[in-house]
């Protein structure tokens, strides 16, 4: 009995944790007991390892027929660049990362990588291709270390250590007692919001992935947190083509652009001073924000831009 118990047990753990990574995913994006059927094409084809650019082309989607999230969206990321997008909650910006994962796909128009229409491209090879920061990370019920050997499970000690380094988690896990063996998650040591993206920050890192898509947490934030998480990004994003969904305008000042969007359309597009010097959409929004974060009470009749 013994000897059929030890693989059965082993099994139960394998299915344990592969359940668990697939809920981390669809934690990630909101997409908790959805009904999805993206099917690889026949004959879909490899992304080949490497930079990669990323174009939305004329994008149009909705989750239901009888409601469009998006019309018409189009904007470029460049190999290596950073695109912000920012607008009120609801506006579909987390709707265009589901949409470059795949999650769904557009009703009209087109998503390109490196100038493959993401449907003919197969599931693995794109999503090996994308890291995501998650708004709020999900944490295993493990040590520290096998929290962020997660990004790339087969990654060497050396590796996982390098990418907490670069994540500034080195000092933080050098301060508990039992280092990386410390055990995190709902049953073990409870890490804040901002301790939790930096995990997600180095278990992307450690997947290495050309694009990486940031989905900025919603809270609140003291200005010193909020300058960390800004270099955090730039860090993060540094040689990579980046696609920041940001709640929090200072955060994105330095993107090479920003997308501003309102209804599932482009409002406004440019870079932080030249958005700003316009007086339109995003200067409101940013001025909006000063005014919150000086605990002035809001003026206008806009919401927030989160
Ligand atoms: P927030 O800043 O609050 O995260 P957002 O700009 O990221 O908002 P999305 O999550 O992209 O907004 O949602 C855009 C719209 O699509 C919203 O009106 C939302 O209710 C709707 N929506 C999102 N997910 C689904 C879904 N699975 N099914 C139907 N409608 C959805």
């Amino acid at each position: 009995l013994i000897q059929l118990y030890i693989p059965l047990n082993f099994l139960g753990v394998i299915y344990r944790e592969i359940r668990q990574a697939l809920t981390d995913i669809e934690r990630m994006f909101g997409l908790m007991h959805q009904h999805r059927e993206i099917a690889d094409a026949p004959d879909a084809q490899t992304l080949p390892p490497g930079p990669a650019g990323v174009r939305f082309e004329n994008v149009c989607f909705a989750y239901d027929a009888k409601r469009s999230i998006l019309f018409d969206v189009a904007f470029d990321i460049p190999a290596g660049r950073t695109v912000a997008v920012v607008g009120h909650s609801g506006s579909g910006k987390s709707t265009l990362a589901r949409l470059l994962y795949r999650f769904y796909d557009v009703q009209g128009g087109a998503i390109r990588v490196n100038g493959h229409d993401i449907r003919q491209l197969g599931q693995d090879s794109l999503r090996a291709a994308i890291g995501i920061v998650p708004q709020d990370t999900v944490l295993f019920n493990d040590t520290l270390f096998y929290n962020i050997q997660y990004g790339r499970p087969s990654a060497r000690r050396e590796e996982v250590e390098a990418v907490a380094r670069a994540a500034q988690l080195e000092d933080f896990i050098r301060h508990l007692p039992d280092g990386y063996e410390t055990r995190v998650g709902e049953r073990g040591l409870k890490l804040s919001g901002g301790e939790k993206q930096r995990v997600a920050i180095a278990r992307a890192l450690l997947k290495n992935p050309a694009i990486l898509i940031f989905d900025e947490a919603t809270s609140a934030l003291d200005s010193k947190t909020e300058k960390a998480i800004q270099a955090q990004i730039e860090r993060a994003a540094k040689g990579r083509t980046a696609l920041v969904i940001a709640h929090r305008l200072s955060t994105i000042m330095d993107a090479d652009e920003i997308i501003v969007l309102d209804g599932g359309c482009i409002v406004e597009r440019g870079r932080h001073g030249a958005l700003l010097a316009n007086g339109g959409a995003y200067a409101q929004m940013w001025m909006l924000q000063k005014q919150e974060e000086a605990g002035e009470p809001r003026s206008g009749a806009s919401g927030d831009p989160s």
